[in-house]
């Protein structure tokens, strides 16, 4: 095929200008007024005829002014979804549903015609007209279609995000758009950015050779005045819920914003303002209400709810009852510094921090508290966007979905933690830790920013000036360089793109990221002196990461295909078996799900070589018994009773679906389904499983030796062996969850090592150190091998026929 060079954005000349085309839409009057209300609408001429005149434009401008829901509008009626279609891309999965729906209501259109597509599902029909995608689904889409013929123009949305797809994006569609343009088949690309750090696309001459135009809307903001703390709280989650109580005990009305790190955060607090300002009955029979209507337009029953009700009447025996509120009480020392002139005084106190030893304000003004973080279903998601019940006040706390991607309607008070939660990860060795620490301060001016959108308002930073000052950096990093790249890199091979560091990246990933990534898919065998082989051809077919490709490659031999793609789906989600139960109830109760949980994960590991299998047997048997859970519509219940996430399963549902389907229409011959019957692998079978694992993760390889020999630690009684991971100093070990404690294998690999107090490995499987030159021959060429290769290893060829006895095929499938 065809290689794509990299070469300078060749100028482009003669733009013609588009004859004048309208499409009507009839919108209801009171959407209509709602958006004449954008300040965007202001801009739809100017940005008409810049786009017209332009092939790449850049639309910089305040979150809530309109640019999602309103450019596609503006791109439909004049007509580019006439004969193509038009593109929009989101970095999140909330923002592609929920901004699909609101462009279908506010056109009058049906989701067939205002559609979305995420990885595991989507609306999308021939008839689509407007597309919400996620941009991963879109670079996918480029595999097989690689200029986009069938858009006329494309709206990367939310750019300044900086997620790694949306760079990759930005990059190639410098490319393809005038390549479109020589084709004369333009394709118009849009970028849409809040207004930050423009310059990386703007001052970028390998991207652009020539400058876009920036159209900025002036968003009417009105003014926020920003409150730091005198004192920074290590727990600002507590911090945070005082603050919340003194607004809404203290403040006139207006919607308030919390911005928290994560999903369990955001439910902890969530419980602890709902107990503190109870619903009224009326109230509460709404909620109901609505909910009932929710439940029904949704197939699946979700009951996490209804369960978190019931925990929370028998909770509630414990919750201490103050009839009065005392106003003297929350005029203490004044702890809040402002740089405006008005003094709240709203301080902190020393609230206990358990959840259980609320005060309940019987008479306070209700407080309408609801959750928002991308995991959450999204028709609870679309709840913020509701009015609350008359006579209570909305509250929403939130991880930084709601920083830019959606807009919540009248929020007067943000309340800002000034953290978010990443995961670091460490380009040499992998290893990685979630980490909460201090965003930038253009994210932090982002959610004060919140506060302005209807009215003056107030932002309260849970953190001191000189903390803001000294410590946040101006912008956070972009995602690029901060995760492997392995995936983009043999997607990008795949695309002809010869020499990676060549491309124009926004911000490039540095070489020893792409290295290390060039190194491991080598090791797989994707990659053979830098060119693609069959096998990474066929890896790059599956939308998982190749390790896992490679797995789902080699598993048409013995049976193993529903067993892989179990577990490929499985090791694709994050967080499937919960290690504390999130709504326990006391100590001593998390202790004894926790020892109960142990005991049945060690019973699913089963034995012999299902229990060398390991942590993955583990996960194989809790997959298959929730599919037979969930075709007995016992779902919810089976995760809550043995520990599993909930969410996570469903995901895992959906992509063990997608992934089966994937192989049958490339593989029509290959008869798979998912089947909630599914027997538990044979002992051969696990055993050959055992070698897939080795065969994905071969460069994941840890060794067991005595911890005198690897380092003085201190804790050397407590740990007799640890493990030796390839490219590691420290030692790793296995943590006390691992079904593989008790036996300690000479060898393993593992799915992830990371960080808490020690370096631990997740997801560990033991593996036979004569199994390593068959399936990872790259690394025993490596100068220094970890092990001897045994004789029957051909060093000259590099090369071992499988002729043993039980033991798995190395050649991959004739993938087409
Ligand atoms: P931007 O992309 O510039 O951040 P948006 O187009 O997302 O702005 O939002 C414009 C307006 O539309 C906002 O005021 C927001 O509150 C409103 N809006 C967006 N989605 C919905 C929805 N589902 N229901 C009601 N209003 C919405
Ligand atoms: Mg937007």
């Amino acid at each position: 095929s065809e290689i794509i060079e990299i070469k300078d954005d060749p100028k482009i000349i003669n733009i013609e200008k588009k004859p004048a085309v309208y499409v009507d839409v009839i919108r209801n009057e009171e959407i209509q007024i709602a958006r004449m209300k954008l300040p965007i609408l202001a801009e739809e001429q100017q940005i008409m005829e810049t786009i017209n005149e332009n092939s790449i434009i850049i639309i910089a401008g305040e979150t809530g002014s309109g640019k999602t829901t309103q450019v596609p509008q503006f791109l439909y009626e004049a007509g580019y979804a006439l004969k193509k279609q038009i593109g929009v891309t989101e970095p999140r999965r909330v923002a592609a549903i929920s901004m699909s729906k609101r462009v279908a209501e506010e056109m009058n259109l049906s989701t067939k015609e205002v559609s979305y597509l995420i990885r595991f599902e989507g609306n999308v029909t021939d008839d689509t007209k407007i597309k919400f995608m996620t941009d991963g689904v879109l670079l996918k889409e480029m595999q097989s279609d690689f200029l986009l013929m069938k858009y006329s123009v494309i709206i990367l949305d939310e750019a300044h995000e900086r997620s790694v797809y949306t760079d990759i994006l930005i990059g190639f569609l410098s490319r393809i758009v005038p390549l479109r343009h020589k084709k004369g088949d333009p394709l118009k690309l849009i970028i849409m950015s809040a207004t930050l750090r423009l310059t990386d696309f703007t001052d970028n001459k390998r991207l652009f050779k020539i400058t876009p135009p920036v159209i900025k809307v002036d968003a009417r903001q009105f003014p926020v005045t920003v409150h730091f703390n005198k004192r920074t709280n290590e727990n600002y989650l507590k911090e945070a819920y005082s603050k919340t109580v003194k607004i809404h005990t203290k403040l006139p009305e207006g919607g308030i914003l919390i911005f928290v790190t994560g999903q369990q955060e955001v439910n902890y607090l969530v419980r602890k303002l709902r107990r503190a300002f109870p619903l009224k009955h009326k109230d509460k029979m709404l909620e109901k209400e609505k909910e009932v209507k929710e439940e029904e337009t949704k197939e699946e029953v979700d009951h996490f709810d209804e369960n978190n009700k019931k925990k929370s009447i028998r909770k509630k025996k414990k919750v201490k009852i103050v009839p009065e509120i005392n106003l003297d009480d929350y005029s203490l020392p004044n702890d809040t510094e402002t740089i405006s002139d008005d003094e709240e005084g709203l301080t902190s106190d020393e609230e206990s921090d358990n959840i259980d030893d609320i005060t309940v304000f019987q008479n306070a003004q209700p407080l309408w508290t609801l959750p928002l973080f991308s995991m959450l279903p999204s028709h609870k998601q679309q709840k913020v966007f509701q009015s609350p019940p008359n006579g209570c006040r909305l509250c929403i706390v939130s991880t930084n979905v709601a920083e830019t991607s959606l807009t919540i309607p009248n929020v007067k008070y943000v309340v800002d933690c000034g953290k978010s939660k990443i995961k670091l990860y460490d380009k040499v060795t992998g290893l990685t830790s979630h980490v909460v620490h201090w965003t930038s301060k253009a994210s932090a001016d982002q959610r004060a920013g919140r506060a302005g959108r209807t009215g003056p308002g107030h932002c309260y930073r849970l953190y001191s000036s000189a903390v803001f000052n000294d410590v946040f950096q101006q912008f956070g990093t972009p995602e690029i360089q901060q995760k492997p790249v392995d995936d983009l890199y043999l997607q990008m091979k795949c695309m002809n793109i010869d020499k990676i560091v060549n491309f124009p990246f926004p911000t490039a990933p540095d070489l020893l990221q792409l290295k290390t990534a060039e190194q491991r898919l080598e090791v797989l065998g994707a990659l053979k002196k830098g060119q693609v082989t069959l096998l990474g051809r066929a890896i790059s077919k599956f939308p998982v990461l190749p390790r896992y490709g490679k797995m789902l490659a080699l598993s048409h031999q013995q049976d193993l295909l529903p067993y892989t793609i179990c577990l490929v789906a499985a090791l694709s989600v994050q967080e499937v078996l919960l290690e504390t139960p999130i709504l326990a109830t006391s100590p001593e109760d998390q202790k004894a799900t926790r020892q109960k949980w142990s005991a049945l994960r060690r019973q699913w590991a089963g034995t012999g070589n299902a229990l060398l299998l390991g942590d993955n047997s583990v996960l194989l048997k809790a997959v298959g018994a929730a599919e037979y859970a969930h075709s007995q519509g016992k779902l919810q219940e089976f995760c809550d009773k043995n520990g599993l996430r909930h969410k996570a399963v469903r995901e895992i549902r959906k992509l063990r679906l997608q992934l089966t389907s994937e192989i049958k229409k490339n593989l029509p011959e290959v008869d798979i389904f998912v089947d909630p019957r599914m027997e538990p692998p044979t002992d051969l079978q696990a055993k050959l499983l055992r070698q897939i694992l080795l065969s994905g993760m071969g460069d994941q390889i840890a060794k067991k030796v005595s911890v005198e020999e690897v380092t003085e630690d201190e804790d050397k009684a407590k740990f007799k062996y640890a493990y030796k991971a390839n490219n590691m100093e420290e030692p790793v070990f296995l943590h006390q969850n691992s079904v593989l404690k008790q036996k300690l294998p000479e060898f393993v690999i593992y799915q992830e090592i990371y960080e808490t107090n020690k370096i631990y490995m997740r997801g560990v499987t033991a593996i036979e150190p004569d199994w390593l030159p068959i399936y990872v021959p790259g690394l025993c060429n490596l100068s220094e091998p970890l092990v001897e290769p045994p004789p029957y290893y051909n060093s000259k060829t590099g090369k071992v026929h499988c002729t043993m006895q039980g033991t798995l095929g190395s050649q991959a499938w004739p993938l087409p």
